[in-house]
């Protein structure tokens, strides 16, 4: 078993909770008085689909757990049917619904606004989806609640001190565990009460880096984005391809246009496949567009080039002309020479 954030390894972490001494609580359960428990919390930051997978593992192993759901996120729309039928189906497997609060939405001065707001959103929820709110988790809590121990008049606040002074805390926020993975936590006897905080963003089918993580939510928000262009704007779902093509080309540009052009002349040169070879491996990692020319087009360094121009022999009056017409176009901006004559 290796630790890493894919699905798998979730799984592997619920079977070890499931198979644990802990019981497993939600924040309104009588806390008081219990030995051995386990809070598992949600906060659902950028993506509800990722959700539902968590909550189905958690469900086969028996854990119930809180999804935080943010009403006012940049990133989704709960009252959008795939994502309100998601917050259905994470209840239908007995899991709890809470608020994720963003303070900096609201313009806030003291505990009597911060209540009333958090009113209003928890009661848009109750109204539309017809459940009960119990607790409320704080998106990036200010120094203000956190010093004070601010706490709800209605609702349970999880970045109470409670939570986190009675209860050993542990988070992969930024896709991190900083002192080691929770699967080693556990079982070894040295936590009486644990609070636990998982961001199902995170956690994927295939192992990939932060990077490739961050890349591959943009790719799949911009692929929505299309579906529903389409399915509203007729002329974009005839045109889709266009403006596929375009999109993809101005991305390449971008791409291409962060590449530094050197241009060698003499693509046959003797050892041309080393020179290019070390310019593409320089190690100071500059990326290089590999410009060549020759006057012959039978030469190993053309295959190995991203532009290659086949130009009159040197000795010809029109090669410095087209060399330098090359070097326009091309935006060139390293000369290596490599012409033997
Ligand atoms: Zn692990
Ligand atoms: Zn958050």
């Amino acid at each position: 078993m290796s630790c890493n954030f894919t699905i798998k390894h979730y799984e592997e972490i619920c079977n070890i909770i499931s198979r644990s001494r802990y019981k497993i609580c939600f924040f309104n359960d009588d806390l008081d008085d219990l030995e051995n428990l386990l809070i598992l919390r949600h906060d659902v930051d950028q993506s509800l689909e990722q959700s539902i997978k968590i909550a189905e593992i958690e469900n086969k192993y028996n854990i119930k757990s809180t999804f935080f759901i943010w009403l006012r996120s940049p990133f989704y729309n709960i009252f959008e049917k795939k994502y309100s039928d998601i917050i259905y189906e994470i209840i239908s497997l007995s899991h709890q619904i809470g608020l994720h609060f963003d303070e900096s939405s609201y313009k806030i001065e003291n505990e009597i606004d911060l209540n009333n707001y958090v009113d209003k959103e928890v009661n848009t929820i109750k109204g539309f989806f017809n459940l009960n709110i119990y607790a409320v988790s704080m998106h990036r809590p200010s120094k203000w609640i956190l010093d004070n121990d601010i706490q709800f008049i209605k609702y349970i606040n999880v970045y109470s001190k409670k939570y986190f002074e009675e209860f050993n805390y542990f988070s992969d926020s930024r896709r991190q565990w900083k002192e080691g993975c929770i699967c080693k936590k556990i079982n070894i006897n040295k936590y009486n009460k644990l609070h636990i905080l998982i961001h199902p963003f995170w956690w994927t089918k295939e192992m990939v880096n932060f990077d490739k993580r961050i890349t591959n939510f943009i790719q799949e928000e911009s692929s929505k984005i299309d579906l529903d262009l389409m399915n509203n704007i007729d002329i974009y779902k005839k045109w889709i391809k266009i403006y596929l093509i375009i999109r993809y080309k101005n991305i390449l540009g971008d791409m291409m246009s962060n590449k530094v052009p050197i241009f060698i002349t003499g693509a046959g040169a003797p050892g041309i496949a080393g020179t290019i070879f070390s310019i593409k491996n320089n190690p100071d990692n500059i990326d290089f567009k590999i410009v060549t020319t020759d006057f012959k087009d039978t030469n190993v360094g053309k295959y190995l080039s991203e532009s290659f121009y086949k130009v009159p022999s040197p000795e010809n009056e029109d090669y410095i002309p087209v060399l330098k017409r090359i070097i326009n176009k091309e935006k060139v901006r390293v000369i290596l020479p490599q012409t033997t004559r």
